[in-house]
């Protein structure tokens, strides 16, 4: 068998191009989405990140508000920026791109973010909202594998999903959201403190891998048919590239690919929808700020 290929660079394009007509639409009734993406520092793939972003941005017609800080930037000035965001009406969402400098404390940060504008969905007042079904922005790279497994078609209710990694920004809200009564899947979560994860994942139909390593699911930790989505997004050494470094996920792709009946590729796979989530939240905040939802 061999898997069939997720490919998540077209259906993200699909998710975008949904997100462009409804911004023209919107700009014909006089409102321009609006996204502050602001960035401390130069950490190398942060600054990558950020450039995808502001590209899509421009490609979905919506306003870049992005701001670029230096590295040394105080956390009262990032606070101040914040808060200027959060009272400007005409700037719809805001994201600070992390992870940020050391000597700034990233939970006082998420904290200063007016929730409505929140498109990362990572306020607690959009995970408590998203835990007890209420609306609220889900955060981009869960909602985009949920919206990966839609566009498929992939059967998730009464499924098995074994989720690899309980992080705050990927495993948890995932969690949440494939146990919801819409995708309907039970759920199992594994991390570090799992114990013969292998006997786990193998009862998958669905394996989700967001650990943030190379190779931690390797073929014999897979069902034979199962659906594989690789999360992770690992940097290795590769003298042939001009970069110095390839991108792999956390899945051994080739092998795992053999036995899998769908897989997600590094990149093409995650990477691209959660970009596209984050334009379709932040046209959400625009419809939502102008009452339009
Ligand atoms: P994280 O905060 O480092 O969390 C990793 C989680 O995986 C932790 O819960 C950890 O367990 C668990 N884990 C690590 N190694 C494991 C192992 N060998 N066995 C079982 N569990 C293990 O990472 P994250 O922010 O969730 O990101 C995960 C990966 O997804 C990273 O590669 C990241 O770059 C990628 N990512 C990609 C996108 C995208 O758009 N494609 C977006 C976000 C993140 P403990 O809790 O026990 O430490």
């Amino acid at each position: 068998m061999s898997a069939t290929i997720i490919d998540g660079k077209a259906i993200a394009q699909e998710v975008r191009s949904e997100v462009a007509q409804k911004v023209t639409e919107l700009k014909a009734k006089g409102i321009n989405p609006c996204l502050a993406v602001i960035l401390v520092g130069e950490n190398p793939a942060s600054v990558s990140y950020v450039t995808g972003k502001q590209k899509a941005l421009a490609e979905a017609g919506m306003t870049d508000r992005s701001v670029h800080l230096p590295e040394n930037t105080t956390e009262e000035d990032l606070l101040k920026l914040i808060d200027e965001l959060n009272k400007d009406k005409s700037v719809n969402g805001i994201l600070v791109q992390l992870p940020l400098p050391k000597h700034i404390n990233e939970d006082r940060v998420i904290m200063a973010i007016n929730p409505e504008k929140d498109v990362d969905g990572f306020h607690p007042v959009n995970v408590g909202n998203l835990m007890i079904g209420r609306k609220a922005f889900l955060p981009c790279t869960p909602h985009g594998v949920v919206v990966l497994l839609e566009k498929m078609k992939i059967e998730t209710s009464g499924k098995h999903c074994v989720i690899v990694g309980r992080s705050n920004i990927v495993g948890k809200p995932l969690a949440i959201l494939m146990s919801s009564r819409k995708v309907n899947s039970t759920v199992t979560i594994c991390h570090t403190g799992t114990k013969n994860m292998a006997e786990i994942t193998k009862q998958a139909d669905i394996l989700v891998a967001a650990a943030g390593h190379p190779s931690t699911i390797t073929k014999d930790m897979v069902k034979p048919g199962a659906v594989v989505i690789d999360v992770g997004v690992n940097r290795i050494p590769d003298s042939t590239k001009k970069s110095g470094f390839r991108l792999v996920g956390d899945c051994d792709y080739d092998e795992v690919a053999e036995i899998a009946s769908y897989i997600t590729p590094v990149p093409g796979g995650v990477g691209p929808m959660t970009i596209a989530m984050l334009m379709f939240n932040t046209l959400e905040a625009a419809m939502n700020q102008n009452g339009l939802n």
